[in-house]
């Protein structure tokens, strides 16, 4: 007999800049369908701002929530262009994922600037994917450690501690993501080891429960052997997540691989 794995699984689909609104209604709906008998994870799909309350009106009631891809932390204001985090719960988010590396890299985001976003998400109701992660020369210079180590600091600096403990992390290495060039389980592992570890100091007992995601060039073809790393705990996917079949199949074999017997 099998006993579900602790904490529950989760994986989540980043669609970044893609889509039409009809298209995004359209996958979530496929999404939607395809892992309707999956019970013992949770599902969630990030689709763009403009398609956000379309996409949260398709999913209600049903398993699979909906995140967004970022958000502002003040609640209102002359801020032209930003979309704030209670905005978005009011449209109907369960998650926002927040610090993520593209948004660090062309957008000029901070772990300071992250972790305000991430305060403001949890204020507005919104549990906060928080995405760290290490670029390449960092990790040819036998930083990686050192760096996501840092960032996590950072970004959860001006969390409570029941803040943190239901927060997501997402380690996603730079040098993986959309490159189809995945760490290797026994890399990831290494880096949400820390990860934990660093929880553990902090929320002791309670830091068991915090999902932990990898992300970078997840596929249905590699998401088993990831999931088996006792630290992973789910997935945040982009590319793979842009079609029913292979977002479903990532998380039906995710969970099949990580349920202990
Ligand atoms: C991402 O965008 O968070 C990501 C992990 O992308 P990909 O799966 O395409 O590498």
């Amino acid at each position: 007999m099998s006993n579900p794995r602790i904490p529950r699984p989760f994986f989540c689909g980043n669609w970044k800049l893609w889509g039409t609104l009809s298209d995004s209604v359209a996958l979530a709906t496929g999404v939607r369908d395809a892992v309707a008998s999956v019970t013992t994870a949770d599902v969630a799909v990030a689709p763009g701002f403009v398609a956000l309350d379309a996409v949260a009106g398709k999913l209600k009631g049903s398993a699979v929530a909906v995140a967004s891809q970022d958000g502002y932390w003040e609640e209102k204001g002359a801020f032209t262009g930003e979309v704030a985090m209670v905005q978005i719960a009011d449209c109907g988010a369960s998650y926002a994922i927040v610090g993520h590396s593209e948004r660090r890299q062309y957008f000029g985001e901070t772990d300071e600037t992250v972790a305000r976003k991430a305060k403001a998400a949890l204020a507005a109701g919104l549990v906060p994917i928080l995405c760290i992660g290490e670029t390449l020369p960092e990790r040819d210079a036998g930083q990686a450690l050192t760096v996501v180590g840092k960032q996590l600091d950072g970004t959860t600096a001006n969390l409570r501690d029941d803040e943190l403990a239901k927060s997501v992390i997402a380690y996603e290495p730079v040098w993986a993501i959309g490159t189809g060039r995945v760490a290797t389980p026994a890399q990831a592992q290494e880096v949400h080891a820390l990860i934990r570890s660093k929880l553990v100091h902090k929320l002791q007992a309670r830091a068991q429960q915090v999902r932990i995601l990898y992300g970078g060039s997840v596929k249905p073809n590699n998401v088993a052997e990831l999931m088996k790393e006792k630290d992973i705990d789910g997935a945040l996917v982009g590319g793979a997540s842009l079609t029913v079949d292979s977002f479903a199949s990532i998380v039906q074999k995710g969970v099949a691989a990580c349920t202990r017997s």
